[in-house]
């Protein structure tokens, strides 16, 4: 294993690929967080390997800042959900049971630890699901709509959709964004109960319904990938 430290101080985990069909150096930031330099098979040694990756190393540290850590969660693990803070308590009995504790926000959790974390998403999913229902109906009412049904989502492409019969489906990872995030994407799909479109008159009445439309679209954009950690 080869370690380089670059200029914000953190070393960097590097490995040498030779591969004699390469015309010259390759450099690669691999899935795992590794960074990978492919070579021609000759005339190449760590010190000129080194100053090529220090060549690049603003795009290197760019790449790992983006990186997504994909969370997983254990006992004792705690989770932010609109500014409160959850904390999980695991014991490792079969028998599956899942305690929620208002007051102290404790998430107590009987299962195999292979399950833990997909039980405590299902938790998150049925968390998020009434509220996305409170607040649907919420702006529904005040656009005088009706729909459907609420569904929570487990998807990557979109945050939300609306279909045409009314209902609204919502991806269940925005209860880890803040809450005016969350409320916006909610606004932006019962705005489609009255305009199935992105017309500018869809735009009129979402800023009207919504204030922190153009706020919440800048945060989605800048910081929606984080999400995915949780995925
Ligand atoms: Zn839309």
């Amino acid at each position: 294993m080869n370690l380089i430290k670059l200029s914000n101080d953190l070393e960097y985990e590097y490995i040498i690929k030779p591969n004699t069909r390469a015309k010259k150096l390759i450099l690669r930031v691999d899935l795992n967080g590794i960074i990978a330099i492919t070579t021609p098979k000759k005339g190449y040694n760590n010190k000129k390997i080194e100053s090529f990756i220090r060549d690049h190393e603003t795009w290197i540290i760019e790449k790992f800042n983006n990186k997504i850590e994909k969370v997983i969660f254990k006992n004792q693990d705690t989770f932010t959900l609109f500014d409160e803070i959850y904390t999980i308590k695991h014991t490792n009995i079969s028998r599956g049971l899942t305690k929620f504790d208002q007051e102290t926000k404790i998430l107590s959790i009987n299962c195999k630890p292979e399950f833990l974390h997909r039980r405590v998403c299902k938790w998150i999913k049925t968390y998020i699901l009434e509220y996305f229902s409170n607040q649907v109906s919420l702006y529904a009412n005040q656009l005088q709509k009706t729909y459907t049904t609420v569904k929570v989502k487990n998807t990557k492409t979109r945050w939300g959709s609306c279909s045409s019969k009314g209902t609204i489906s919502l991806c269940w990872l925005l209860a880890f964004a803040p809450k005016y995030v969350c409320d916006y994407v909610i606004a932006h799909e019962c705005t489609h109960l009255q305009h199935l479109n992105h017309s500018p008159a869809f735009w009129h009445t979402l800023t009207h319904l919504f204030p922190q439309t153009a706020q919440a679209e800048r945060w989605l954009k800048r910081h929606g990938k984080s999400l995915f950690a949780y995925y």
